[in-house]
């Protein structure tokens, strides 16, 4: 065997091993995802352009319609949000291909997402990463997306009940930082637990009024600066009194 065949040979088997022991199955209502990815791909401007590949590619796998009612599965793959009850919605398609387009995720990175939900964005974002820390502040949302993380077999996602405000100090501090709900303005401690050279994606504002996306970048200095990206539309981030933090 020269060493371009066995370099393939070992390529293609570490491929196989690879897809053997992904635990998330495509198989159902691939046609579905393909149809929606297609859609986000190349859509948006400039910055909000989805282009990148790697979340394509996680979106093309995890089947959106497990995070959805039965009743709404449906619909499951339109770029629109859902109600997931508890007066939460899952986010539509394209704003989680472009936050997770915006935190340029890479394996080996550690990652927080604040606001579990369904469980949607926590599962593309373990699919490009090796470890996912995920917090919902409900406590039968927290528990119903830890019992989908099992089924599904994604096992790479750390998820607990809680105030995400206010970060997860235990696993601190990380690469990346994803907030899904609206802040009226960043939360200190999760700038706090963002790595040097870290990037934190948020949407910050009032519930009722204008809300942008926030890009926070934290230097290898420690410096944190901040670019508001687009208008967006958020459910609140919450205290544990429900009230807007
Ligand atoms: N990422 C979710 C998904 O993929 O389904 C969608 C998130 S939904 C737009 C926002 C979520 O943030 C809700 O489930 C809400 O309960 C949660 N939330 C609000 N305030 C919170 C807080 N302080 N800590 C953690 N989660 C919070």
């Amino acid at each position: 065997m020269n060493s371009y065949s066995a370099k393939s040979w070992l390529t293609r088997l570490l491929t196989a091993l690879l897809l053997a022991t992904m635990p998330v199955t495509a198989g159902d209502r691939q046609a579905d995802r393909d149809r929606m990815v297609s859609e986000l791909s190349g859509y948006g401007y400039d910055i909000t352009l989805i282009t990148d590949d790697r979340v394509l590619s996680a979106m093309r796998t995890v089947p959106r319609h497990e995070f959805v009612p039965a009743y709404l599965q449906v619909q499951a793959y339109a770029d629109r949000p859902l109600p997931i009850g508890h007066g939460q919605t899952i986010s539509q398609p394209y704003i989680v291909a472009l936050m997770t387009q915006l935190a340029d995720i890479s394996p080996g990175m550690r990652v927080l997402e604040v606001g579990t939900g369904s469980g949607y964005q926590a599962a593309i974002l373990a699919r490009m990463t090796d470890r996912v820390y995920t917090i919902e502040i409900i406590v039968p949302l927290a528990a119903s997306a830890r019992v989908r993380f099992r089924e599904l077999g994604l096992t790479n996602i750390i998820a607990k009940e809680g105030d995400g405000y206010y970060g997860w100090k235990a696993y601190a501090p990380f690469d990346r930082i994803l907030v899904t709900a609206a802040a009226r303005h960043i939360p200190p401690p999760l700038v706090a637990q963002l790595k040097p050279g870290g990037l934190m994606v948020i949407p910050v504002g009032p519930s009722w009024g204008a809300q942008r996306l926030m890009l926070v970048r934290k230097d290898d200095s420690g410096v944190v600066t901040t670019e508001s990206l687009l208008p967006v539309r958020f459910v609140p981030l919450v205290s544990k009194q429900n009230a807007e933090w």
